[in-house]
């Protein structure tokens, strides 16, 4: 399928091992991993959107220190193969658009479709997913690599995206047979 990007949320040591992290975030890191290695093998662009904050961002206020950009913390998770034409673009809330590059970046790359996952559903992935929709772009959810903090906010924020916008949830299985129609 032409057009399409895979847009990674936050799979940063942070919300894997750091201060704001669930232990749900493990099961996503093996279905993450065939992704992108999906996406290099189909020469398919790879866009990380991850929080690299500065001390001031607004939501240090809420969430304590995390993710801080220049640490460890904000680095991509080991297991994760970044490739160097892979694209990373700092972010400093929970939406990947907001004062960001990135939907220059998709514009310029003529993307119409994104793959969307990683960490958390009801924080990061909600808000750049529904950013996504009201840009206009066809969104798949990437349900194996994705997670909540709790099994609850994880059914809530499903039933609230599947509300407001179209995106379709599947599984890596579903999404690789879709992509090779
Ligand atoms: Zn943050």
């Amino acid at each position: 399928m032409k057009n399409i990007a895979f847009l990674v949320v936050d799979f940063v040591n942070e919300f894997i091992n750091g201060n704001v992290c669930s232990s749900r975030a493990k099961h996503c890191i093996k279905p993450a991993k065939e992704l992108v290695s999906y996406a290099h093998k189909h020469k398919i662009p790879v866009i990380f959107v991850n929080d690299m904050h500065d001390k001031k961002d607004k939501e240090l206020k809420i969430w304590g220190i995390h993710s801080l950009k220049n640490s460890n913390s904000s680095k991509i998770y080991k297991e994760i193969p970044v490739n160097k034409i892979d694209i990373i673009i700092p972010k400093h809330t929970y939406t990947g658009f907001y004062n960001t590059k990135l939907n220059s970046t998709l514009k310029k790359l003529k993307i119409n479709t994104l793959v969307i996952f990683g960490l958390y559903l009801n924080i990061c992935v909600k808000y750049t997913l529904v950013d996504a929709y009201l840009n206009g772009y066809k969104i798949y959810l990437a349900k194996d690599a994705t997670d909540a903090f709790t099994k609850e906010t994880y059914e809530q924020s499903s039933v609230e995206i599947k509300t407001i916008t179209d995106a379709k949830f599947v599984s890596n299985k579903q999404l690789f047979k879709e992509l090779e129609k």
